[in-house]
């Protein structure tokens, strides 16, 4: 009996409506703590940035080969909630209780009014000043060599560092694997930064083996990889399931 009641009380809590991304959009948008977390992330980032340029072993990306200690230094940075601060699509999405559909995101982009990640453009300048190459690895769909691009457009718009051949769009996957390597290829990657799992590795599809490998590359995190906080969308949401439903049978009681 008590199950029974506890079941239709589950089911129909997941039937409401529930704003499920108000809680993490709001805190991204008012929050003190997200700005103390991704400034601080980007500041720990400069400090790393100069220990792994007097460390010519010292490569943070999986895919760099052997021979990379006379490469010139880069950093690959993900845009969309790492540099770029699309919040205020997220706003609208919550505000208007909408799923996330791809082209209403495409028409968040063509608007260009994207802002800038705290600390993310100050961070940019120091490497660039240091002689390192900012690389952006996106999952947008845009192309680097035309100034009518939105991306491109949002990325001069907040004075970004931008260079053509440091913008890699995505290709037929949204695995950023053979970008990564494309970079590593010509360049000593010094940091990656993300929000994202996908924008360090080429992550496994269940929650456990996600956690299993984030723990099995502990080194690496605040030294070597470097996250900012997304609690509103990731390949993290794929993993545990987009549905209320799904998150409440995977909360551990
Ligand atoms: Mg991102």
């Amino acid at each position: 009996m008590r199950l029974s009641i506890l079941l239709f009380c589950t089911a129909a809590f997941a039937q409401q409506k529930q704003y499920p991304n108000l809680n993490a959009v709001s805190w991204m948008q008012t929050s003190a703590e997200y700005i103390g977390i991704a400034t601080g992330a980007y500041q720990s980032a400069a400090r790393s940035l100069d220990a792994a340029l007097a460390d010519p072993n010292w490569s943070a990306a999986y895919e760099q080969g052997t021979d990379f200690r006379a490469l010139p230094p880069a950093v690959i940075l993900d845009l969309d909630e790492t540099v770029l601060d699309n919040s205020a699509h997220q706003a609208r999405l919550v505000a208007q209780d909408a799923a996330f559909s791809e082209p209403v995101f495409q028409a968040w982009v063509g608007e260009a009014r994207a802002g800038a990640i705290g600390g993310a453009v100050r961070f940019l300048d120091n490497a660039l000043l240091k002689g390192v190459a900012p690389f952006y690895i996106t999952n947008r769909q845009c192309d680097p060599m035309s100034d009518a691009d939105a991306t491109v457009r949002v990325l001069k718009r907040l004075r970004i560092p931008f260079d053509s051949s440091r913008l890699l769009c995505k290709t037929s996957t949204s695995d950023k694997t053979e970008r990564r390597r494309h970079v590593a290829a010509k360049h000593r990657v010094l940091l990656l930064l993300g929000d994202d799992f996908n924008d360090f590795v080429k992550p496994p599809d269940s929650v456990a083996e996600r956690a299993e490998l984030a723990r099995f590359h502990a080194d690496k995190w605040g030294v070597k990889w470097f996250v900012i906080p997304n609690p509103t969308y990731g390949s993290w949401e794929r993993a545990v399931g987009s549905t209320v439903a799904d998150k409440l049978k995977a909360l551990r009681q």
